[in-house]
């Protein structure tokens, strides 16, 4: 039986994920194939019920269904609940769906494999959407002594901010107030989590404000090198895009899914291979 996997959103911008999951599942011999839904909201529950038949292993989910899917599904894992979004399923045995998380271990894992200490750090995570929400969340599991979120819309700083609160300290800014640039001067990790950098020009915070030793992560991973990235890179501090936070949560996906861990690699591969090939764009 050929399995099958999906990503569902509306509108589908990106093959990234498509691309790693066929290729690890070429490099691993599995007969299945990772397809793109692109559907309506009133075609979910239409989607869901078919995603219970035996040859799905599960689907991943995008915007703008990461916290409607919940209603839709079985069972949903503690850190899936906390962080408010769903963006992976896994079909059970007896047919079961449950939903979890995997942007907040991927964006976790890329910091470390970044060479990043994590315990006791002080972090500034810009944005305040979806991603904000399930980095903060992992920043504050993962250890970090506090973040602070910044945004342009300073209510939906406050708003996650509070809700995350009782994971430790939080606090929110304006990226327009003077508490930002007092907050970028004594961070050890800054987050971009906005889409600066990839649907409007520009960087979200000056790297100038940074110090020497502070590292930073750009989530966004279209274009792969973002006017932050460069600017980070061209200061010697440390910097990564999106593309590990996306190889790794892709990872832990087709683990769940397949039990076969490992496939970051042959991931990654796909995804430089065909960028190559087709300058990052979906
Ligand atoms: P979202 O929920 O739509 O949130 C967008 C955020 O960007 C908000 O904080 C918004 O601020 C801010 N923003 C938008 N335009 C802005 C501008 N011109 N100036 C300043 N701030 C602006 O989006 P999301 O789902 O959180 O995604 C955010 C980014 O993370 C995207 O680039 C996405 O591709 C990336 N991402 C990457 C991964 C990965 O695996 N690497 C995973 C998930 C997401 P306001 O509140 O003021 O509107």
């Amino acid at each position: 039986m050929r399995r099958k996997v999906a990503l569902i959103g509306s509108p589908l911008r990106r093959r990234h994920s498509r691309v790693m999951h066929n290729a690890a599942f070429a490099h691993f011999e599995i007969d299945a194939d990772y397809e793109l839904r692109d559907i309506p909201a009133d075609q979910l529950a239409e989607f869901v019920i078919e995603a219970r038949a035996p040859e799905w292993y599960g689907f991943q989910v995008t915007a703008p269904y990461k916290e409607l899917i919940v209603s839709h599904l079985d069972r949903v894992e503690e850190a899936a609940e906390e962080i408010g979004a769903v963006n992976s399923v896994v079909r059970e045995d007896d047919g079961s769906l449950v939903g979890f998380n995997t942007d907040a271990p991927g964006f976790i894992s890329a910091v470390q494999g970044a060479g990043v200490d994590l315990q006791g750090s002080r972090a500034v995570v810009v944005g305040a959407g979806g991603a904000a929400r399930a980095v903060v969340w992992g920043l504050l599991k993962a250890g970090v002594s506090s973040v602070v979120i910044a945004n342009r819309t300073p209510d939906r700083a406050a708003e996650l901010a509070s809700s995350l609160g009782y994971l430790g300290s939080v606090t929110a800014v304006s990226t327009g107030g003077g508490d930002f640039a007092g907050a970028l001067e004594r961070c050890q990790i800054a987050v971009n989590a906005t889409t600066v950098g990839m649907t409007t020009p520009g960087v979200s915070f000056d790297v100038a404000q940074l110090p020497s030793e502070a590292a930073v992560f750009d989530l966004v991973y279209v274009p792969p090198v973002t006017p932050l990235v460069e600017a980070a890179e061209s200061r010697g501090l440390v910097v990564r895009n999106g593309l590990d936070m996306l190889v790794n949560q892709a990872q832990i996906a087709f683990e769940r899914w397949t039990g076969v861990g490992g496939s970051g690699p042959v991931m990654r591969k796909a995804l430089d291979d065909w960028e190559g090939a087709e300058s990052g764009e979906a």
